[in-house]
């Protein structure tokens, strides 16, 4: 019956391929018919059936297998319900369309190709439409979502609109995500069983519910399990270089440092002529031999400038430098503890070096703000909190306020405290020409091991910004990126992803090795009589685009539509131009307007039409042939220009004799193209012009030209792969990093209990802090009193050197001590709010730390991958220091994530505050989780379609006021109510 699988030769393995499936065709088809008889409410109960059998399996793997199992049936299923809607009309983009298709047995086969998760080459006007619709309604069997992808909006609307008419009518919902959808429509589309949609909305609703999206409520993506892309060549291969990128105004404020920068300016110069008046005394004290208060004097300039130059010359003689190590050695006994404090509170900071911290001292603070001492020092929250509670003076709104106040007040505090510490390091232990050079407005940090420019790094923490406002250069970003993929990183998400184009074979090697996709050759349903004429080769572009326009105007004259296919919008204008000369109708596309164009491009098989196109416009709009073209041959497709890519040829060439229609094509090619120009087939071309002494206007036609320009193309192609693929090694690295970090946030926000998350950060940021102050093994002092100020200046617990009794104990022993007070703190600070507050708050503290610090670890990998380009010059594989750096950046960024958490740790009410504010806009975005057939918005077929649900209730626990009186109770006591539950899962939450 079917014999075109003999005829059409397309290489044997595909050929067994496709054999392989023709039993498989003939069960469908045999099925089929005896569908035939049974009722459409019988036919539609067999989706509800595999349905609920396919939800028992919670295995992917399994229920794959039992999708292979019943795809002959479901295949015939779609089919069967394709013939029963024949004749029906329902509205496809505001115009009626009536169905008029049953699946071909090509068709048939092609829906395997992509079950199977491969792509399907089938040409233009092979119906891929329809094809999708086979494994779609399979796979959406498995109730976990299919997604199909179209190149834009108007392509994702129109094959929705079409395709939900036999889908609703087997009882499936179809939803498509479109440009200008709110949250709330969006997810309701992704709850529908197969959804349609574009590459990018796709990929934006990723990077939003993943890297944006703070709350579980405002993500709108269910997962990824099946996708087919549609015109999969475009998207994977074409707009492989470009990624999605989400960006939004810099969230690093800059100005503080400027507001700053004067006063650490001057206490810096403070110091300076401090620290030089001591060296000057010491050097007197030195001469008049009194050797122990020099060395006094020099140890204290030691904590004060450690590169003082005087200083340094002094350690230059090694007699001096025993004498001040001696003196530093005596301070550090425990006999000596005030004398060392009385000696650091002389000075108006305290630099340690080897910790790369800078302490502010009594005297520094008071000199930066002589009106407020405590400016610098936060809070001791907890004890206000306390006495705010005990007051009965007050009521508990009041109590709020006044608690809200004076958390406010510790933020403000803290943010000063963090700029003018960076600030000073900035300024004392980043050293212009050392650490860092400024170039061109921009300060490039100098690698310490190798002196190397690192050309594109960034310190993190704000301390790059607060270097850049040290020397003057510009600090603020304008928009900065918060969330970027390349349309590849996203594909590879999906469990399993199918492909179809008229165009993939040229390209199977990269499908293959990039993504995994093999691809099949269908054959076509109907053999294809197009006849494609040699290229017709010119010496000058004029003269190759006069022959063009000659050759529409013949065609023109006996009415013969022609599409002609230019590689530029350039190009369409200048033929554009000479057409209105010749005074010859035509329609120009230039792939903006994508609806209109559809429109317009349908026409173009009108007799007589003229269509100029570049290449990506009006692609997937089937061109059908106006009465009367028959005869004057189908389309004639006229090629100006030979592309890059043979694939974009074959793209234009399909465009005409589609389902065995007539057709023609031919490509014009000017020695003065880019391709011929830049790819080598010129010169061997020049000679033989010489031999055949090609006069002006004529052109040269031989079939082995066409293969010259053919191999000229290939060796673009092969250049152009490998750029791709060294792209797509580059992102590799940052979709690793990526994988990591939208994980850990995907876990913030779908935990119910984020406490223990918050005490696994103190459990790994205390001690590593810790070890920065008291280094482990001998020979390093321990720096108790820097330890002492970090704790009090990160917590409020208001420790005293006695309180705390750091010295002498081990790192080990004092991390324990500082996070079981810290523990300690935190609770109390947490049972004097709403414990649903607490835990939203809890989250977002994480949140914004990893979401700040990503923003600015995306901003330096940014830089980065600019700057090892450069290295290439040095003989350095780009790749591989890009490799190497990044992971030093993403764990520098996950230490840097840790301590911002830390240090936001009791800094929350104001947080809260403007998470107050983010709820009581939220009850808009929420959807019921129990109605996942929520509507769909995008059929309008008169077939039955599920109705937009009404508005979900809200979740209540999102509607809880977040503040309010609670029966006191401990979070783990019985419930007072008298449950018998725990207070913390009845009342505590619930009250
Ligand atoms: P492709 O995407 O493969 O280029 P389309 O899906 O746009 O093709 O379909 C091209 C045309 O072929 C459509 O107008 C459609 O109505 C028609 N068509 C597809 N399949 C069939 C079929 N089985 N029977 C009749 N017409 C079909
Ligand atoms: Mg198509």
């Amino acid at each position: 019956m079917v014999n075109w699988i003999i005829k059409k030769i397309v290489g044997s393995k595909n050929q067994r391929e496709i054999k392989r499936m023709r039993p498989i065709v003939d069960r469908i088809n045999e099925i089929e018919q005896q569908l035939q008889s049974l009722s459409d409410d019988a036919l539609r109960a067999k989706t509800d059936a595999w349905k609920q059998e396919l939800a028992k399996i919670e295995d992917l793997n399994e229920q794959q297998a039992k999708l292979e199992e019943i795809l002959p049936e479901a295949f015939a299923v779609v089919k069967n319900a394709a013939r029963r809607l024949c004749g029906r009309t329902w509205d496809v983009c505001g115009n009626p369309v009536t169905w008029q298709m049953i699946h071909f047995d090509v068709q048939l086969i092609g829906g395997m190709v992509l079950h199977d998760g491969k792509i399907a080459e089938m040409a233009t006007g092979e119906g891929k439409t329809l094809v999708a619709t086979l494994p779609l309604y399979l796979n959406a069997l498995a109730g976990r979502g299919a997604h199909l992808v179209t190149v834009n909006d108007y392509l994702a609307r129109r094959d929705a609109e079409w395709m939900a008419g036999l889908y609703g009518f087997l009882g499936l919902t179809t939803g498509c995500i479109l440009h200008d959808q709110t949250p709330q429509v969006r997810r309701e589309q992704y709850l529908c069983d197969i959804t349609y949609g574009t590459n990018s909305e796709f990929g934006f609703d990723y990077l939003r519910d993943n890297g944006t999206a703070s709350t579980r409520e405002a993500q709108v993506q269910r997962g990824y399990h099946y996708a087919i892309v549609d015109e999969v060549d475009s998207i994977l291969i074409d707009e492989a270089r470009t990624p999605l990128i989400i960006s939004g105004p810099a969230s690093v404020s800059t100005h503080q440092f400027d507001r700053f920068k004067p006063l650490v300016d001057q206490l810096v110069r403070k110091q300076s002529t401090l620290c030089n008046r001591l060296a000057s005394d010491a050097k007197e004290l030195l001469e008049q031999g009194k050797s122990e208060e020099a060395g006094r004097l020099l140890f204290k300039i030691k904590l004060g400038q450690p590169r003082n130059k005087q200083l340094l010359r002094f350690m230059e003689d090694p007699e001096t430098r025993k004498m001040i190590d001696k003196s530093e050695l005596s301070f550090y006994g425990d006999a000596r503890k005030d004398a060392l404090y009385e000696l650091r509170e002389e000075l108006y900071f305290i630099i340690d070096e080897r910790a790369h911290e800078a302490d502010l001292s009594e005297m520094g603070r008071e000199y930066l703000n002589p009106n407020e001492p405590d400016a610098f020092v936060l809070p001791d929250l907890i004890s206000q909190f306390a006495e705010i509670d005990v007051n009965r003076e007050f009521t508990d709104a009041q109590k709020a306020e006044m608690k809200a106040k004076a958390q406010e007040h510790m933020d403000r505090q803290g943010e000063r405290i963090h700029n003018i510490s960076q600030l000073l390091r900035a300024y004392c232990l980043f050293e212009k020409d050392v650490e860092y050079v400024v170039e061109e407005n921009k300060v490039v940090i100098v690698d310490e091991y190798t002196g190397r420019k690192m050309a594109g790094r960034r310190w993190s923490d704000g301390l790059h910004q607060a270097v850049e406002a040290k020397e003057g250069v510009q600090i603020d970003r304008e928009t900065q990126t918060m969330a970027t993929i390349t349309i590849q990183n996203y594909f590879r998400l999906y469990y399993k992803l199918a492909g179809m184009t008229g165009t993939a074979e040229t390209e199977a090697n990269e499908f293959h090795d990039i993504y995994k996709l093999d691809v099949a050759v269908i054959p076509t349903n109907r053999p294809c009589v197009r006849m494609d004429y040699n290229d017709f080769i010119y010496k000058t572009r004029r003269e190759k685009y006069n022959a063009v326009v000659n050759e529409i105007k013949n065609a023109h004259a006996k009415s013969q539509p022609v599409l002609v296919g230019t590689a530029s919008v350039e190009s369409s204008e200048v033929l554009s131009r000479m057409l209105k000369r010749e005074k010859i109708p035509h329609s120009v596309l230039n792939a903006k307007f994508h609806a209109q164009e559809a429109d317009i491009v349908q026409r173009a098989g009108q007799p007589g039409s003229v269509t100029i196109s570049t290449n990506m416009a009006g692609r997937g709009t089937d061109i059908k042939l106006g009465p009367g073209v028959f005869e004057a041959g189908g389309l004639y497709v006229i090629g100006t220009e030979r592309h890059e890519s043979r694939r974009v040829d074959r793209q234009l060439r399909g465009r005409c004799a589609r389902q065995g229609d007539p057709g023609a094509s031919r490509v014009y090619v000017s020695f003065e193209d880019d391709l011929m120009r830049n790819f080598g087939a010129s010169d061997r071309m020049t000679k033989i012009m010489e031999r055949f002494g090609l006069e002006e206007g004529q052109e040269l036609e031989h079939p082995w030209l066409n293969r010259s320009v053919e191999n000229a193309q290939k060796r673009v192609e092969q250049r152009n792969y490998l750029a791709r693929k060294r792209t797509l090694e580059f992102d590799d690295v940052m979709n690793k990093q990526r994988e990591v970090i939208y994980g850990y946030r995907n876990e913030v926000i779908h935990s119910d209990e984020p406490r223990p998350m918050i005490y696994e950060v103190i459990d790994e940021a205390v001690p590593a802090k810790v070890e920065e102050y008291v280094p482990p093994g001998d020979g390093l002092e321990p720096n108790y009193d820097g330890l002492l100020n970090w704790v009090n200046t990160t917590f409020p617990l208001g420790l005293s050197d006695e309180k705390a009794g750091f010295r002498g104990k081990s790192a080990e022993e004092i991390s324990d001590f500082i996070i079981e007070k810290l523990k300690h703190a935190y609770e109390l600070k947490a049972s004097h709010e709403e414990d649903l507050a607490v835990r939203a708050v809890e989250r977002h503290v994480i949140l914004n730390a990893i979401d700040r610090l990503w923003q600015e670890h995306l901003y330096a990998m940014d830089s980065l991958r600019e700057a090892v380009y450069l290295r290439a010059y040095g003989q350095k594989d780009p790749l591989v220091e890009y490799k190497t750096e990044a992971y030093q950046m993403f764990v520098e960024l996950m230490g840097s994530i840790k301590n911002e958490v830390l240090h936001n740790l009791f800094r929350s009410t104001s947080n809260l505050m403007a998470f107050e504010q983010f709820l009581s806009k939220l009850p808009q975005f929420l959807i019921s989780q129990d109605n996942p057939q929520a509507g769909t918005s995008t059929t309008s077929s008169g077939m039955p379609m599920p109705q937009p649900a009404a508005p979900a209730p809200p979740d209540p626990e999102m509607q809880l006021p977040l503040r309010r009186e609670v029966p006191k109770a401990g979070r783990n006591d019985p419930c007072p109510c008298g449950s018998g539950k725990k207070y913390k899962n009845c009342c505590g939450r619930m009250a």
